[in-house]
């Protein structure tokens, strides 16, 4: 209205206003999903640059990603022109925590050179410290000490603050002082992990009176996004940062908490009024993002959780269409429908880059990827590799590539030490010697060497052990088919034990990606024929600036929008994760919930929430029932479309009065198409056999599901 206003106040509604211009002491904003949270923090930076408050090296803002980080550099910068260039402090607690590591890193003993390992790095490392200690790797594994270490320091403990309670969740008691040693180890050879940028960061913080001061000086405003996911150690950083100026302006939304796995606190927001008393307090209702369906949908979801701080929201937006629930028969349908559906977008002149698929898992891109990669729909996949790209597919396509091909010396060298059995770099130095001397393929080379006394006998044990198993699993391509050949490989080359010993959460992850791998062999005629679709599908990259889909989890896309979204898989099991349902308490299925949230609220225009009656588990055919989630979308904001015979409008309403969907459905009857397609894929396994999936926790009948979908028997 006012023509002197600046640029980056007009179209900011007054809460949004009162966020940018109350620049002095603590500041919390609380809001849904949408309403601009983001926005007016990057406002609020342009405002503190634009009035000169504050030069850029003096504000500290912390951002979730580093797309994120990005993002406000460019707006800022578009805002209030280059005042931006060199925003030191503009970025992720771990961006900013090595930057001042850097600055102070003699300070707990390293030099400011130090190197950042990486996880492999830091296991390998573990494992040398697990051996040294004579702790049977088997029973306490090297990554269970890794992902302890890490919950450690995200709550901000040092070796010294381990008490024998902590110790005593690995090794007997060991871990306190295989932590103790980890730390020596990495200050002797100048490296950090990812959490001692965090860590160290705080220790230095708390020792150094005159570097406290340093920076409480230096930063005359601070200000975090997605606070509701910061951890204990970014918590304190926080605390002793902006103690002294108390300008902090935090912003954030409970319902969107859903990084407590890594240890994020949601209490942090609770906890900042009485960290920061006369704390100005500011609730954003105003959605700009999603239409009045979308956000009655997610409203409808989140409202089932408890102990929320609870928040209005309203949109000033066109009704816009109902969020769509899909019934599809099984996982390929579902791909299937997805590119059909975005295709139709296309025509209708929308833009790839407009839309996205969100998955629970990082396992469920495969098959997206597969149809698009058929159908030549152009996809990114956000924040994780490529299904064919992470590190055990690569693995377990080194193992199949042995077998199919054993002249492959690529395959050969990545896994013939993976799992580690025992080959040194000597061993295999020699390996390469004698391949080169004689012109051979490595495998063939390796048959040689132990005819020879070249190796140690544990160097030579090992070897034929590797290629003994290698031989017998080629002897079998034969007969076997060829997804169960893969299992095989996987089972007793020792690959599928290795993950199997960790205990963590990636881990899990890891061996969903491997029975996903098998699962999607069985869709190739053979071996051969599925590694040929494998290497094109690797060659598919093209051109970066092309429009393209994008394909990501729900975590992933935090703090993200898109025009129109497809959320898939929404099945009891996938989402909510297994997991969440075998833990006793509500905890993780209230954040599985927070995580349907975030999913609907990332739609402006359009949602389609899709569920499979049957997946693919193991090669077999398991039925699923849909989502409780979908059963609390509200019925107002919602329009129900199933390729079944209306099997799930009957569900829904079933599963709101608790009642079991299947108990009309006799075992064993109805069998429909699947069930021979089932059986057919599987060499003839009786459906008795069928894997069942059970639910016991919410809603609390048992439901036991053995039939593939509960509309077979009203079919035709
Ligand atoms: P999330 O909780 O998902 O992180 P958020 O609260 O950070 O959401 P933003 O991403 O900042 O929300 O804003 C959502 C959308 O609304 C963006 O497209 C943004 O440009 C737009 N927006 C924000 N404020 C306004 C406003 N005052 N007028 C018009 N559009 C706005
Ligand atoms: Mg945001």
């Amino acid at each position: 209205s006012q023509a002197s206003e600046p640029p980056y106040l007009s179209g900011l509604n007054p809460p949004q206003r009162e966020a940018v211009l109350t620049t002095d002491g603590p500041v919390l904003v609380l809001a849904g999903a949408g309403t601009g949270k983001t926005a007016a923090l990057t406002a609020r930076l342009a405002h503190l640059l634009y009035t000169r408050r504050a030069y850029p090296s003096e504000i500290l803002s912390v951002t979730f990603t580093n797309k994120a980080a990005r993002e406000m550099r460019e707006r800022v910068g578009r805002l209030v022109g280059d005042a931006v260039e060199g925003m030191p402090w503009l970025g992720t607690f771990h961006a900013i925590g090595a930057k001042m590591l850097r600055r102070h890193a003699e300070l707990v003993g390293l030099q400011n050179n130090f190197t950042i390992l990486d996880t492999d790095d830091q296991l390998r490392l573990l494992k040398q410290l697990v051996l040294a200690a004579d702790i049977d790797e088997k029973r306490f594994p090297a990554r269970s000490l890794a992902g302890l270490i890490d919950e450690w320091k995200n709550k901000g403990l040092t070796p010294r603050e381990i008490d024998a309670g902590e110790s005593e969740r690995y090794a007997n008691g060991r871990g306190g002082e295989l932590y103790e040693q980890y730390q020596a180890r990495l200050r002797a050879v100048n490296a950090c992990d990812f959490g001692d940028l965090l860590l160290h960061v705080l220790t230095i913080l708390k020792n150094n009176r005159e570097v406290l001061e340093l920076y409480q000086q230096r930063f005359r405003y601070i200000m975090v996004d997605e606070y509701q996911d910061t951890n204990a150690v970014q918590y304190l950083w926080l605390r002793l940062l902006a103690q002294e100026r108390r300008n902090i302006c935090c912003v954030g939304d409970d319902d969107q908490s859903i990084y407590s796995w890594r240890g994020a606190q949601v209490e942090n927001i609770l906890k900042f009024e009485k960290d920061f008393p006369g704390a100005k307090v500011i609730l954003l209702e105003q959605n700009y993002r999603s239409t009045p369906h979308i956000l009655g949908a997610a409203g409808g979801v989140i409202g089932n959780n408890t102990g929320r701080l609870g928040k209005q929201l309203w949109t000033e937006l066109d009704v816009g269409e109902k969020v769509r629930v899909v019934g599809v028969w099984d996982g390929p349908e579902e791909a299937r429908r997805v590119g059909d559906e975005i295709e139709a977008c296309q025509r209708a002149g929308k833009s790839l880059d407009d839309m996205a698929i969100l998955v629970r898992a990082q396992h469920q891109t495969r098959e997206f990827e597969d149809r698009f990669i058929a159908i030549g729909l152009p996809y990114r996949i956000v924040g994780g590799f490529r299904f064919y790209e992470r590190q055990e597919i690569r693995d377990a396509l080194a193992y199949l590539r042995i077998v199919n091909q054993p002249a492959d010396d690529l395959a050969f060298e990545r896994i013939v030490n993976t799992p580690k059995r025992g080959l040194g770099d000597k061993a295999i130095a020699k390996l390469h010697q004698l391949a080169r001397a004689e012109n051979l393929p490595l495998s063939f080379a390796a048959a040689r060497i132990l005819d020879t006394d070249e190796l140690t006998p544990q160097a030579r044990r090992a070897l034929g052990n590797f290629v003994g198993d290698i031989a017998r699993c080629r002897a079998m391509a034969r007969d076997l088919p060829h997804p169960e050949l893969a299992r095989q490989i996987l089972d007793e080359s020792g690959y599928t034990a290795m993950w199997q010993a960790e205990k963590s959460a990636e881990a899990a992850g890891r061996l969903e990606n491997l029975s996903e791998l098998v699962r999607a062999m069985e869709e190739y005629e053979s071996l051969g024929a599925f590694l040929e679709h494998v290497s094109l599908v690797m060659d598919n990259e093209g051109l970066r600036e092309d429009p393209k889909v994008t394909i990501m989890t729900i975590h992933a896309a935090k703090g993200l929008e898109y025009d129109t979204v497809f959320l898939v898989g929404w099945e009891e099991g996938l989402f909510p994760s297994q997991r969440s349902l075998d833990e006793t308490g509500t905890r993780g299925l209230e954040e599985e919930r927070r995580l349907a949230y975030v999913a609907i609220t990332r739609a402006r225009r359009q949602a389609t929430i899709l569920h499979a009656a049957n997946r693919r588990i193991y090669g077999q055919w398991t039925s699923s029932i849909p989502s409780r989630f979908v059963a609390e979308l509200p019925d107002d904001h919602v329009e129900t479309e199933t390729t079944m015979s209306g099997g799930e409008s009957l569900w829904r309403a079933n599963w709101s009065e608790r009642a079991d969907p299947f108990a009309d459905v006799g075992r064993g009857t109805g069998r429909g198409p699947g069930w021979q397609r089932a059986a057919g894929t599987l060499g003839g396994k009786p459906g008795g056999d069928w894997q069942s999936r059970t639910f016991s926790r919410e809603p609390s009948r048992v439901v036991e599901s053995r039939t593939p979908a509960v509309s077979l028997g009203n079919k035709g």
